[in-house]
């Protein structure tokens, strides 16, 4: 490793005494729905190969269940079979081509698992599972115990080099090592000692079965952040124990999934929690892995720098960009495809059971279905439309060989990326900008900006293809006094600044009306500032109290009165992302935000907006009204374009904007690239 490296404490080798980590990068643990999909093994060892080759120290695969009762649901992946054993070897042969170790992560998922089968320490259902579990007899734990080493005997088979053994975010080991779910009287419950009892016998009996040059990783839920988590004591004498019981490395884990905190959402500050594992530095000797929101090489080296951990786990920064590593050490930062911490396109999509990808890099399990193969025969092409689509698609384009001319009305690329960037919390949205800029760059595409070009001058120029990616616009309204002063579109707010009043009510609780009842709500974004952002969510960094958390909330309201509207019945914000719609909500109410729906709107007038709900009607007496019902393409050069003959393909908002979202109109842009 070059000495003058800016990464050079993430870049440095990790000794483990009987085996040496090549950095100090950890690609963390991810479900990626490949592991239950018909020849899922082989996409995923290509997947995981991509990131070996990228220069990872030491990958942890998603987790795996040890037995049947511990499977996240139904048709979940089990490592406990002789016959299991083969296909697992196809992803360690993958990634052993390079200097990169791979632990399986051992997952039992207790009363998370979506199945009637579960079982947990005792009989307490979770909130975020319908299934209750069976509270396991001693037999039942002292088996479970013996299937966790038998999957790392199978492991140690199938090549793996360790293990992790996942005891935190409130999967079993977790549901064990707590109040909150272990009610038990008997020898596994009570005190810490019989409640860390199952993790500590587990790690006994893994590294028993494995010998001494096995990598065994414990998990630890350092930060449990619900109510009947552990205190501090607890869990420094667990991480205590498990060192003594012969794990190699401890990751720090932070909330359980039912947690009401966020903990990886974009909006949490970036390594807003590895002051816990410094903490936690001075109470063990084994190494320390520390994670959570870490997505750049900047800020993982400063982690490592500051003395806060011995190893960075990153996972879905390898989803964005698998070549992190190796950019990081040619010094090339700013070329990673940095993740935006959306989990619009990996954790969404797994709790939804589809495959995991990523929003910014699509090939992300798709690694042996989407190319970019050569051009033997360069086109040139134009695209209209430098937003996510069109830069997109100019990008992946260029890559392949094709000569690519890029045309934008506004003075600046990132379409409405450049609103979304804006609202508070949603400032990893820049990073996407800058990584397009810095790839324009790199393949030479020509950019025309504050160009808004017509269709004659698309056809005189004589394209072989044209790429329409002009994206959106707004939704108007039939509504009575639609062109009344008050009334005001998001692009007004957004792009405009127009100054808007103290009272206001927002018409559409999609996404947009979310972000801009956030953006008018929040005087400031936290994700600046931990501490503050901490004293909102109610995090005690001081740990005074179980799970971390203070006794009361310490949030600011908003000064503005802000009403969100929707005609559906249904709970305003059902329809927002799976893992973030709880945040975006959760943001809102302690802004006081009015979120009412069922709405029929009547009409906009001097007074303000008049609406009926349930058959009443309601004057809200607000400055504005602000538009946030949804979109229709823009298409104005599409049909000349057609009726001369022209190649012309629509993608992104261009083509469909009903729920439209950027993860749609990248991937659609990387598609028809791959093909054209
Ligand atoms: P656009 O981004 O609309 O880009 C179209 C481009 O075409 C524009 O730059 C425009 O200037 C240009 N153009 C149009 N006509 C012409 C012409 N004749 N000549 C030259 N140029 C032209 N999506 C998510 O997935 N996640 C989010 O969290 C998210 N948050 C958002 C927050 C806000 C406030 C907003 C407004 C949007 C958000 N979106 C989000 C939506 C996402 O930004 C869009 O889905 C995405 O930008 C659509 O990409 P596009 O390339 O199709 O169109
Ligand atoms: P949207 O999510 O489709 O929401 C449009 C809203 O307008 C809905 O609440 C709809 O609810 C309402 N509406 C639709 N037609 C209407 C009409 N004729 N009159 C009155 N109200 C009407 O669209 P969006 O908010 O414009 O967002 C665009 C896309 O950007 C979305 O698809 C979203 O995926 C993406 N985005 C994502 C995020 C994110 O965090 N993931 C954030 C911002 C944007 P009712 O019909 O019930 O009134
Ligand atoms: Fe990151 Fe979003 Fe990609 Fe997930 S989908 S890896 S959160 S950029």
């Amino acid at each position: 490793m070059n000495q003058s490296s800016p990464y050079k404490h993430l870049l440095t080798p990790l000794d483990l005494g009987f085996t040496t980590l090549a950095n100090r990068v950890l690609m963390g643990s991810m479900h990626t729905g490949l592991e239950e999909e018909k020849d899922g093994f082989d996409k995923l060892a290509a997947f995981y190969e991509a990131r070996a080759k990228g220069g990872v120290g030491l990958i942890v695969t998603g987790g795996i269940s040890p037995n049947i009762r511990g499977r996240l649901a139904p048709l979940g992946c089990e490592l406990s079979k002789f016959w299991h054993v083969n296909k697992h070897k196809k992803i360690t042969s993958a990634v052993h081509k390079y200097d990169t170790k791979i632990c399986v992560q051992l997952l039992h998922a207790g009363r998370y698992a979506y199945h009637p089968f579960s079982v947990s320490s005792s009989k307490v259902k979770s909130a975020i599972n319908p299934f209750t579990p069976s509270a396991m007899s001693v037999r039942q734990i002292k088996s479970t115990i013996k299937d966790f080493a038998h999957s790392t005997k199978l492991a140690q088979k199938a090549g793996y080099d360790g293990v992790e053994i996942m005891g935190s975010e409130g999967y079993l080991i977790n549901q064990f090592s707590c109040i909150r779910v272990n009610k038990r009287t008997d020898e596994w419950g009570g005190s810490i000692e019989n409640r860390m009892r199952f993790a500590v016998e587990t790690v006994k009996a893994v590294r028993e079965k494995v010998g001494k040059a096995f990598i065994i990783i414990f998990r630890l839920s350092m930060l449990d952040l619900v109510e009947g988590g552990n205190s501090w004591e607890d869990v420094v004498t667990m991480a205590k124990a498990i060192e003594a019981a012969g794990a190699t490395l401890i990751n720090t884990g932070i909330g359980w999934h039912e947690a009401r905190v966020p903990t990886i959402a974009t909006s949490v500050p970036r390594a807003a929690f590895t002051w816990i594992t410094q903490r936690m530095k001075q109470e063990v000797s084994i190494p320390l892995i520390t994670t959570n929101r870490i997505n750049t090489p900047e800020v993982a080296e400063d982690v490592l720098a500051n003395g806060h951990a011995d190893m960075v786990s990153m996972a879905r920064p390898f989803l964005a960009d698998p070549e992190f590593v190796q950019k990081a050490a040619a010094n090339q930062s700013n070329q990673i495809n940095t993740c935006i911490g959306c989990n619009q396109a990996c954790l969404d999509h797994v709790f939804k059971q589809k495959r995991a990808s990523c929003l910014v890099n699509p090939v992300a399990c798709y690694e042996t279905e989407l190319h970019f193969n050569n051009v033997v025969k360069p086109k040139n092409i134009a695209v209209v439309g430098a937003g996510p689509a069109g830069l997109a698609f100019s990008v992946y384009t260029a890559q392949r060989g094709h000569n690519v001319t890029l045309f934008d009305k506004a003075n600046e690329i990132g379409g409405q990326f450049n609103f979304a960037k804006q609202v508070p919390g949603k400032e990893e949205f820049y990073e996407t900008l800058r990584y397009f800029n810095e790839q324009l760059k790199r393949h030479e595409i020509t950019i025309n900006l504050s160009t808004e070009v017509s269709a004659q001058a698309l056809l005189d120029e004589g394209f072989d293809e044209v790429v329409l990616a002009t994206g959106i616009i707004p939704r108007k309204l039939a509504l009575k006094g639609f062109e009344h002063p008050k009334v005001k579109s998001y692009l007004n707010v957004l792009r405009d600044k127009d100054v808007i009043g103290n009272k206001v009510a927002i018409i559409g609780a999609g996404g947009i009306g979310f972000d801009i009842a956030c953006y008018l709500a929040e005087e400031k974004s936290l994700t600046n500032d931990a501490d503050a952002w901490m004293k909102n969510w109610g995090v005690d960094k001081n740990y005074q109290g179980a799970g971390a958390l203070l006794p009361k909330a310490e949030s600011h309201k908003s000064e503005r009165e802000i009403y969100l509207l929707q005609r559906k019945e249904t709970k305003v914000g059902a329809g927002l992302g799976k893992t973030t719609g709880w945040i975006h909500r959760a943001t809102l109410q302690k802004n006081n935000v009015h979120m009412i729906p069922g709405v029929t709107y009547k009409e906009v007038n001097d007074k303000g907006l008049l609406i009926s709900v349930n058959g009443e009607e309601k004057l809200l007496e607000v400055d504005h009204v602000i538009i946030c019902a949804g979109q229709q393409p823009e298409r104005t050069l599409y049909q000349t374009l057609v009726d001369a003959q022209a190649n012309v393909h629509l993608i992104g908002g261009a083509n469909v904007a009903a729920e439209l979202d950027a993860k749609r109109a990248i991937r659609q842009a990387a598609e028809l690239a791959s093909l054209i």
